[in-house]
């Protein structure tokens, strides 16, 4: 797997479409290391380990996860550190945990196609979050400051964004997707997500599934069904 730099400290793993494994963000801070979301799975997670240590990287002391999604959320068992969401995005993957048994197992891991591919030799292990925080969360991990908000999304309502103000980056996770599996937009939901976009001092934009976004590129994006 290939890791990126976007800016000084800032990175972002390769994604892939075949076993639906998001791009993995990090931030080196000064004091701590963070990542934006687990992945998928415990061997997605390994590999996005392994290309930290081979560009001699800490690992990170702290995950934060952007949607309850599975690919976003099911490495969280195998994470170094601790993880941190929302409290919707925790009370879904409780929910998920609650309902666990071998049929509903069997229905998820069928869900889809790049679902079943990516457990084909894997056990299928979910946990909840470690920290819970609602509506917004401030972070000073030594030379860089990240905000944690909740936003109106038209991927999910648990939607969480980063947002690092001095570097003028953005992690979005999803947000910018209609819903699984249609795509669909609702359009109310997708303008509520252009206006929190528009309102931030932001260059870069990045997802779980794209190249970084310019952000006139993710607004233009947004609209394009
Ligand atoms: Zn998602």
């Amino acid at each position: 797997m290939e890791l990126y730099k976007l800016k000084d400290n800032i990175y972002y793993s390769e994604y892939e479409e075949e076993r639906d494994r998001p791009s993995i963000g990090y931030i080196h801070g000064d004091n701590i290391s963070v990542a934006i979301d687990a992945g998928h799975s415990k061997k997605h997670l390994e590999e996005f380990y392994d290309a930290l240590k081979r560009n001699n990287l800490p690992l990170p002391a702290l995950t934060i996860i952007t949607h309850w999604h599975w690919d976003h959320s099911f490495a969280m068992h195998s994470i170094n550190g601790l993880s941190i969401a929302n409290k919707r995005t925790n009370q879904y993957l409780k929910e998920f945990i609650s309902k666990r048994n071998e049929i509903n197992d069997d229905k998820f891991l069928h869900l889809d196609p790049s679902i079943t591919k990516e457990y084909e030799n894997q056990e299928l292990i979910v946990v909840p979050c470690d920290i819970v925080f609602e509506k917004e969360l401030n972070l000073d991990i030594g030379s860089i400051k990240l905000k944690l908000f909740e936003a109106t999304s038209p991927h999910t309502n648990d939607s969480t964004l980063i947002y690092l103000e001095k570097e003028k980056v953005l992690f979005f996770g999803d947000a910018m997707s209609g819903v699984f599996p249609t795509w669909i937009r609702d359009p109310k939901l997708r303008d509520e997500f252009y206006n929190t976009i528009n309102s931030l001092d932001v260059e870069y934009c990045l997802g779980g599934h794209w190249k970084p976004f310019k952000k006139e590129e993710l607004l233009k994006e947004l609209y394009i069904d």
